[in-house]
């Protein structure tokens, strides 16, 4: 309202009224009973137990179906229950064994209401593919999985995991982690990096997975990367697919669908690209300081009005003509154009120790794994606007952070400059990583000053990279679409590329990387892939 100031941390309670309501009008249909039993010692993590509380008593004015029954851990419940940890809570365990050790708020409230509706509605809503891999699944398996509050991948991995415990109680049990409850364990399984899934003990995941992906992996009890179901979901025709649910290719989907077309997204993994991983976006027009999940979310739920989304389908083959046919793991796509908006994957910085530490000490999103390194030093490698945003995140969480750059100035933009040194946040400048080095965890990292050629051995707890992205042209290439030299999809000013009726947007093109800028061309694609099916500019060159 104009001459209403809210102060910038205030929560915004008139949203927060209306998912009362709407949770309100969820949970009082549950036919279900959810029995909760909450285990706590007094004085033992205090502030997380007060927090599981109160988020059950407000849960629970919303149903009288969810039954709360607290007990200290000295209680003979908890030693029938097997609860060790302070708080432990366990959801309705004379039919299922899934517990929580730490408090269900920030990115978790999400897994939290989703674990209650499970129940309450006895359906997981779980998709044909994955429970025919779990109907077949033999022997017991405990899942552990590590989450974080600030996490936003974390609520899909640990929905995926609750499927499971709750389709197949007889195998499966589930132990949610919040690592910031409960550090010594995520110490004990050097889980430095959220989400990450261990299975009997074995680490089979890192990272959110799509559903059947997840339950492969936990069939296999080992990472997998591809799933191919038995049978071909349902063929779809379309006037434009778009490849790639970033602010891009959300966009185009919203244009696409307003001009008529039937427009629709494929996206191999999270929603959101970069930016789903970004702390604070403050220069998104209409937006002074949003998180990069929430914008995410606003953008999806924008985009779903009008465009079906296929999240988790990878584009396996794409056959161009006057029918361009895309072939995922899952179906076939035939559509009249096609829209890559594929987006960026972000740089390695190559250096031997990298890749075994990763998740271990080695991250990408401090977002996510910032909270694990709070009281700990750890270095941030890179010298742009990621490096620094990422660095005062860290560091207003609490962490001990020091810029590692190859050059002797910074490329990030001034105000972000600027935020380093009222922060005090100290750079070292012309310094290379050569090195990343420790057990099983990052321990320590090998420094080479370029200008004096000197080397020198730095202890550390963690190393953050935030050296900018690569653009993801595999697929573009495959398909015969032309790639400048420096890497990106060569397009002329309308985002055409060099096949008729095959498009490009966003991240993957080059230039200015930005949330508006990316989103500004997925319109502008879309417009003209609108304008070219009206009057198709092939048909008049004779392509
Ligand atoms: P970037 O702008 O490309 O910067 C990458 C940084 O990493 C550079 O400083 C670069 O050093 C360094 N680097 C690259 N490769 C390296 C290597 N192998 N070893 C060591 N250092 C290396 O990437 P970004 O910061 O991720 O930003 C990407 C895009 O997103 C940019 O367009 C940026 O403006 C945008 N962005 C905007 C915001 C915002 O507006 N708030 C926030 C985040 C990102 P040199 O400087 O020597 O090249």
């Amino acid at each position: 309202m104009f001459g209403s100031k809210k102060k910038e941390n205030d929560p915004d309670l008139e949203g927060l009224e209306e998912v009362k309501t709407q949770l309100k009008a969820v949970f009082e249909k549950i036919p279900n009973e959810i029995p909760l039993f909450l285990f706590t010692s007094p004085g033992k993590n205090e502030p997380f137990c007060q927090g599981t509380r109160q988020l059950i008593r407000a849960i629970r004015e919303l149903s009288p179906k969810i039954i709360l029954r607290e007990f200290d851990l000295g209680h003979k419940e908890a030693r029938k229950w097997n609860a060790e940890f302070s708080p432990t809570l366990i959801f309705d365990p004379e039919h299922y064994k899934v517990r929580w050790y730490g408090a269900p708020l920030g990115e978790e409230a999400r897994t939290f209401v989703e674990a209650l509706m499970m129940i309450g509605y006895g359906n997981t809503n779980i998709g044909n593919q994955a429970g025919k891999i779990l109907e077949k699944m033999r022997g017991q398996r405990n899942i552990k999985i590590f989450v974080s509050p600030t996490c936003p991948y974390c609520p899909q991995q640990a929905v995926n995991a609750l499927k499971a415990a709750i389709e197949r109680p007889d195998l499966i049990s589930l132990e949610i982690i919040d690592i910031q409850a409960n550090p010594e364990l995520a110490e004990k399984y050097s889980a430095q990096s959220v989400p990450q899934v261990y299975v009997n003990e074995k680490l089979i995941a890192m990272g959110a997975q799509p559903e059947d992906l997840f339950m492969l992996s936990l069939e296999k009890m080992e990472q997998q990367t591809f799933f191919i179901p038995d049978s071909d979901a349902e063929e779809v025709e379309a006037d434009l697919v778009i490849i790639g649910g970033g602010p891009a290719g959300l966009t185009a989907g919203i244009y696409g669908a307003r001009s008529g077309l039937r427009t629709v997204i494929i996206e191999r993994d999270v929603l959101g690209g970069q930016v789903a991983n970004t702390p604070v976006v403050e220069n998104y027009p209409g937006l002074t300081h949003i998180g990069g999940k929430a914008l995410v979310d606003l953008m999806v739920t924008h985009a779903l009005e009008y465009v079906k989304i296929f999240p988790g389908e990878a584009v396996m083959e794409v056959e161009p003509g006057e029918i361009i046919k895309v072939l995922t793991n899952r179906r076939r796509f035939l559509t009249r154009t096609l829209l890559l908006a594929t987006g960026a994957e972000h740089r390695l910085l190559n250096v031997p120790g990298e890749s075994r530490l990763s998740g271990h000490g080695v991250s990408y999103c401090s977002t996510c794994d910032g909270p694990l390194f709070k009281g700990k030093k750890v270095l941030m490698a890179g010298g742009g606007d990621s490096a620094v945003t990422e660095a005062l995140h860290l560091h207003h969480i609490g962490v001990d952070v020091t810029i590692v750059h190859r050059r002797d100035t910074l490329r990030a933009q001034e105000h972000l400059i600027k935020n380093l040194s009222t922060n005090n946040i100290p750079v070292l400048y012309n310094t290379e990583i050569k090195e990343i080095r420790g057990k099983d965890r990052v321990e320590e990292v090998e420094l080479l000053n370029n200008n004096t050629g000197d080397t020198s051995t730095m202890s550390v707890d963690g190393i953050f990279i935030a050296i900018g992205y690569s653009p993801y042209v595999e697929l573009a290439k495959k398909i015969g679409v032309e790639i400048t030299s420096e890497g990106y999809i060569k397009h002329d000013s309308r985002h055409r590329t060099n096949i008729p009726g095959i498009y490009s947007a966003g991240d993957v093109e080059g230039g200015y990387k930005q949330i508006v800028t990316a989103a500004g061309y997925g319109s502008e694609a879309a417009l003209t892939i609108f304008e070219d099916l009206v009057n198709p500019y092939w048909k008049k060159e004779g392509l």
